[in-house]
């Protein structure tokens, strides 16, 4: 399953954390490294840093949007040193490595790394279903970039290395329990392409019933993405979700005829 956690770093400017992000991840046994629209693309400086791990700096993924970087995940982190306007749902670093592993058995993860200068925008965070904050020292929190990478591979090594644990004690076998927990996988969670397209389709909506004026937007989106986010609705549910969107935009369209 670690394969399936991707480490995405934003807009990086300076190589040299790539390469140490990779030599971080490598030693925690992670090899999906993404690099969103980077400011420099790695080069020897960077490899220097990377060490041993140059084959995961050299297998990077280069994509131009974080968009791109997690449309076929499940769960999306994202990482801030501090608390921001508008609070989203939080995880601890313990617990976002128990989320990664669990998750991680059924669809590719994502845990997502900000601007070394200005760490990630509120448009990217709102992107995310969880943020995570290492609790560093309230007087000075902010690790560099690779640091705090290491630390939340770290943490996810941990729960990995437990999750093996219980599963040998339970089955001998780690792979029994990983397909089982797929299969039986009361949480399916939509990819974050279908959650986006359920945004898109409930902002239409809103707009064909003038709850939203599209010159005139306000918040409401980033409070609909709040609202769900939170509730975290499965893919059965967010296809029932559709649904009732359809029969509102079916509704609207006949008034309107009329
Ligand atoms: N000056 C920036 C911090 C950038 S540090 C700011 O004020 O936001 C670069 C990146 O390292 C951050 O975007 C985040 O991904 C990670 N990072 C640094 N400190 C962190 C912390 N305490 N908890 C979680 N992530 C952290």
């Amino acid at each position: 399953m670690l394969e399936n956690v991707k480490i995405v770093l934003v807009n990086t400017s300076d190589c040299r954390n790539m390469g140490s992000a990779a030599r971080a991840m490598k030693t925690m046994g992670l090899k999906n490294l993404v690099l969103v629209d980077p400011i420099e693309m790695p080069n020897g400086q960077a490899q220097a840093l990377a060490a041993g791990a140059t084959d995961v700096l050299a297998n990077a993924t280069v994509v131009s949007t974080l968009e791109e970087a997690i449309f076929d995940c499940g769960l999306v982190v994202g990482t801030s040193a501090r608390s921001r306007t508008l609070p989203w749902p939080m995880l601890e670093p313990r617990s976002c490595g128990e989320k990664m592993v669990q998750e991680g058995k059924q669809y590719p993860v994502a845990l997502v790394f900000g601007r070394e200068s200005s760490g990630l925008t509120n448009e990217e965070l709102q992107l995310c279903h969880y943020h995570v904050a290492i609790p560093a020292n309230p007087e000075y929190s902010s690790l560099n970039l690779a640091m705090a990478v290491q630390t939340l591979s770290y943490e996810v090594r941990m729960n990995y290395l437990e999750d093996l644990e219980k599963s040998r004690g339970q089955n001998g076998s780690e792979e029994t329990v990983s397909e089982t927990a797929s299969e039986e996988g009361e949480e399916q969670y939509p990819l974050v392409e279908e959650t986006e397209r359920f945004y898109q389709h409930f902002e239409k909506s809103l707009q064909g019933t003038g709850f939203i004026v599209p010159k005139h937007p306000g918040m409401i989106m980033t409070k609909v993405r709040r609202l769900f986010n939170r509730a975290r609705p499965d893919g059965k549910e967010l296809k029932m979700l559709r649904g009732i969107l359809a029969s509102i935009d079916k509704t609207v369209a006949t008034a309107k005829k009329d």
